[in-house]
């Protein structure tokens, strides 16, 4: 069966009026990936699976919640899409945007987002703009003006993000057949873990599924607000995709976290390279290292009793490696260097 994005598999749970206005790249039906070789190096004995989010058109979860977002504001006849990012976010608008003919203009916190996600946005034709200033003042910034100004934000405050993103649900749970017993994802700005619990609430109410999973959140060290009780006037991370001092969804995350009796942790960034490099090296699943988020707490609670035996464990890789390459390559070892001779490759090669 041909798949045609997120909001004609599962129209009837979201807010699109008519087929017809519906703007999309295919997004969703991304891999759900058996993780074994993780699954050997835990102490509790867990089935683990990976939702691969970076096969996502423009290779993040953002394009669920762009699809509804854009369709929306095509279906209301507005002419332009706003938004502050860390990166995939803009990137996804800008795809999006030009999909359909409608304006976007990204407003990013300048040299704080991966090279990547910037010639994204800048190839598909938006309007750039890069504030001295971080994510939350970004975010703050494009409030104002898509409250006074005819531009619709399409950034994770507007509901109909959240409608998208919730998909991501649907589809582990038609997978599995089952809702899991938990679900790791990093927090950044909140509304994916928003996301996710409204789906997997909905996919209960409406009889699909018969259990809840505990939504299992994490934030980075630098970045942990939700975690500390505070806001972080400058988070500071590796992880720049959760790198954000003041979430908007702040409260919804600690509703999803309490209502599923879930929990919300933070990792250090020496954690999240860690799982990062884990992923690609024993798994052949290359992620950003914010998406690690995920892997990285299942690590640290891994062995601490708040994992049940038995249980199945859904990660959200929630963007594609290649979107910061930087990082990839700081981290690993160098390549060797020898001559163009047989002999010479053969003795570095270790055969
Ligand atoms: C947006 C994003 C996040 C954070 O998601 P929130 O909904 O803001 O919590 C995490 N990882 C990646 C790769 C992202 O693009």
């Amino acid at each position: 069966m041909e798949w045609k994005g997120v909001l004609d598999r599962y129209f009837d749970y979201l807010p699109v009026e008519s087929r017809k206005n519906i703007v999309s790249l295919s997004e969703g039906n991304t891999p759900l990936i058996r993780a074994r070789s993780i699954e050997a190096k835990l102490n509790d004995d867990l089935e683990v699976y990976l939702k691969y989010e970076g096969a996502n058109p423009t290779g993040s979860f953002k394009d669920r919640g762009m699809t509804v977002a854009v369709s929306k504001a095509v279906e209301k006849g507005e002419k332009a899409v706003i938004c502050a990012s860390t990166g995939n976010t803009s990137a996804s608008a800008a795809a999006f945007a030009a999909r359909s003919g409608l304006e976007a203009i990204v407003v990013i916190p300048e040299g704080k987002i991966a090279f990547g996600k910037l010639s994204q946005a800048m190839m598909h034709g938006a309007t750039v703009v890069q504030i001295e200033g971080n994510f939350d003042e970004a975010l703050e910034l494009v409030l104002e003006i898509s409250n006074n100004y005819p531009v619709t934000l399409v950034n994770s405050l507007n509901p109909n993000r959240i409608e998208g993103q919730k998909t991501a649900s649907f589809e582990i749970a038609d997978f599995l057949g089952q809702a899991p017993d938990y679900h790791l994802l990093p927090v950044g700005n909140a509304g994916n873990i928003t996301a996710y619990w409204k789906g997997y609430k909905e996919y209960s109410d409406s009889g699909k599924t018969t259990r809840l999973p505990k939504m299992t959140g994490f934030q980075a060290a630098g970045a942990s607000p939700i975690v500390d009780g505070k806001k972080v006037e400058n988070p500071e991370t590796v992880a720049t995709a959760i790198r954000i001092g003041n979430p908007a969804s702040w409260e919804k995350a600690e509703n999803a976290r309490d209502e599923s009796g879930g929990m919300i942790g933070k990792a250090t960034d020496d954690e999240l390279v860690e799982a990062y490099r884990v992923l690609a090296d024993s798994e052949g699943v290359f992620c950003e290292p914010a998406s690690a988020a995920s892997v990285a707490g299942l690590f640290q609670m891994d062995g601490t009793g708040y994992f049940e035996d038995g249980s199945v464990l859904t990660c959200t890789l929630t963007g594609h490696g290649l979107k910061d390459p930087d990082i990839a390559i700081e981290s690993s070892k160098e390549p060797e260097t020898v001559g163009n001779t047989v002999e010479e490759v053969l003795e570095v090669s270790g055969l």
